[in-house]
């Protein structure tokens, strides 16, 4: 008889404080490669980020409802224990540079000795995205400059509206 095989399931945790077309393009990659793909926003009470997890989560799921199998979720825990809880077995996370590299290699393997059925996933950059982050974005959206092939253009409307709504210092 044919075993049925559980799902495979991966979580893609990260600020996302915007999410960017480099963010976008490892969702796109990475939900073909599973069943199910979780954007988890990471809520960190030690970073101040321009917009809220409600916010963030709104703005990932515009800009996904194209891709059935991804799921929006936001989580404040260790991020082993999250995806324990989701039922998951695979963590996804980008690499631009070999800089993320060193901040990620240290990361997976701390999360690997937290929970040895976690595995960490990494996923290249498209080389088009290798310069781009969500801080490069806001810079850019601050001073008013064009965010046209960085962001999709749901985003670019929601920065330009925060900015716009924020006091400016004098
Ligand atoms: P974090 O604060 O967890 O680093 P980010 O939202 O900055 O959250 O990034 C989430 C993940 O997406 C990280 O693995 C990061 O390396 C990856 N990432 C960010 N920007 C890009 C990009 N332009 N191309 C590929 N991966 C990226």
């Amino acid at each position: 008889m044919e075993q049925q095989k559980a799902p495979r399931i991966a979580v893609y945790p990260g600020s996302f404080d915007p999410i960017t077309n480099g963010h976008m393009d490892i969702i796109q990659r990475a939900s073909r490669q599973f069943d199910k793909l979780i954007v988890a926003v990471l809520n960190n009470l030690s970073k101040k980020p321009l917009f809220t997890v409600e916010e963030r989560k709104e703005l990932i799921s515009s800009v996904t409802g194209h891709l059935p199998n991804v799921e929006v979720d936001s989580f404040r825990d260790l991020l082993v224990n999250y995806v324990d809880y989701r039922k998951a077995d695979v963590i996804v996370r980008g690499i631009r540079s070999v800089t993320d590299f060193e901040y990620e290699l240290q990361l997976a393997s701390l999360n690997h000795q937290l929970n040895h059925n976690v595995e960490t996933i990494f996923m290249m950059t498209n080389p088009k995205y290798s310069y781009l982050s969500s801080s490069v974005v806001k810079e850019i959206a601050y001073f008013k400059g064009d965010l046209g092939d960085l962001v999709p253009v749901e985003i670019e409307q929601a920065l330009r509206k925060k900015y716009e709504d924020m006091p400016k210092p004098q």
